[in-house]
């Protein structure tokens, strides 16, 4: 075994026109959750799936990106978010959709592979069941920050369904995405660039068990109870006894090219190493779809990819390697 890995990311995309204040944020935020993880794995020795839930737990309590609170909003102005967590450990996993009251998504969904005999609920199941659990639940107005109310504000005045991760833009008071003429389409629909991101985190621990979590709000001006990619085990999260994967980008996309499981998939059958399998669902699978992911192995190795401007991405292994990137 190659020694506990963990890593995180903040969503592919990225304006590249990001101011350098926002950047250094998301580095920062980065820094944080890694170290967080880091002692976890090193001192309190913690098993990966309990890693994975503290460090997206954190990322949903911070407003930068897009999870918990700082969520993107729906076509109503309202958070609709979502969460995946598995365990490779046992193949164990949970999913929530559509909760709207929820502080830490991630947490009901832990809470959906560990203590119901489902591995998705979704909308005002999932709900109830957090009422039942006693998890922690705030007004949907706590979900909601400034900056996402100007840029639902922005995708209904430049009338684009879904922002997403494509350049470029023009300027706006909100940020610089710019909006091309004519619009870029997505499955036949206007998008236009800069979105909040998703967040997730891969890791394995001190004995090759390997664990992986996704949070997100979804799509800027998202359609009401539209699910992406990210609480789909497969899709925008999966973990096995190989390896751990987070994936972020076009919902759409990721879901139909099953990203995260055939990564695995990829290691399984076809005996490639992660950074090899990595490459080749990023550039084979993802057609004209734009997207990312971070990935663990369970011998200690950390890969990532993306085919979009950037994402918000570090990593931190036991020895000593320590990295946080965004282009
Ligand atoms: N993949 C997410 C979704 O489609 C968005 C993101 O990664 O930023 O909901």
């Amino acid at each position: 075994m190659g020694g506990w890995a963990v890593a995180v990311h903040g969503g592919a995309g990225v304006d590249p026109n990001l101011p350098l204040e926002r950047q250094e944020q998301a580095k920062l935020l980065l820094t944080r959750c890694l170290n967080l993880g880091v002692s976890a794995l090193r001192s309190s020795g913690l098993p990966a799936i309990d890693v994975v839930e503290l460090v997206v737990r954190e990322l949903e309590s911070d407003p930068l990106f897009n999870s918990g609170r700082g969520s993107a909003l729906t076509e109503k102005g309202t958070v609709e978010m979502e969460a995946s967590i598995m365990d490779g450990a046992g193949r164990r996993c949970g999913a929530v959709s559509g909760v709207t009251t929820v502080k830490n998504p991630i947490s009901l969904a832990r809470l959906v592979m560990d203590k119901s005999p489902h591995s998705y609920l979704a909308f005002s199941g999932a709900e109830d069941f957090a009422k039942q659990q006693g998890v922690e639940l705030l007004d949907n107005d706590y979900f909601i920050t400034e900056d996402n109310v100007g840029m639902l504000k922005l995708a209904k005045e430049t009338n684009t369904i879904m922002f997403d991760y494509r350049i470029p833009a023009i300027g706006s008071e909100y940020c610089s995405a710019v909006v091309e003429n004519p619009p870029l389409t997505m499955n036949g629909l206007p998008i236009s660039v800069y979105a909040p991101e998703t967040v997730g985190c891969v890791v394995v621990d001190g004995q090759g068990r390997c664990a992986a979590a996704t949070s997100t709000g979804g799509l800027m001006n998202k359609m009401m109870g539209r699910i992406g990619d990210s609480p789909l085990i497969g899709a925008g999260t999966y973990a096995c006894e190989l390896c751990g994967v987070s994936c972020t980008g076009e919902g759409e996309a990721i879901i139909r090219g099953t990203l995260a499981r055939d990564v695995a998939a990829l290691m399984e059958y076809k005996e490639l190493s992660l950074q090899d399998a990595v490459d080749y669902v990023i550039k084979k699978r993802l057609d004209e779809g734009k997207a990312g992911l971070i990935a663990v192995s369970n011998n200690g190795e950390v890969a990532y990819g993306f085919n979009s401007v950037g994402m918000f991405r570090g990593f931190a292994t036991e020895n000593g390697f320590m990295e946080v990137g965004i282009w």
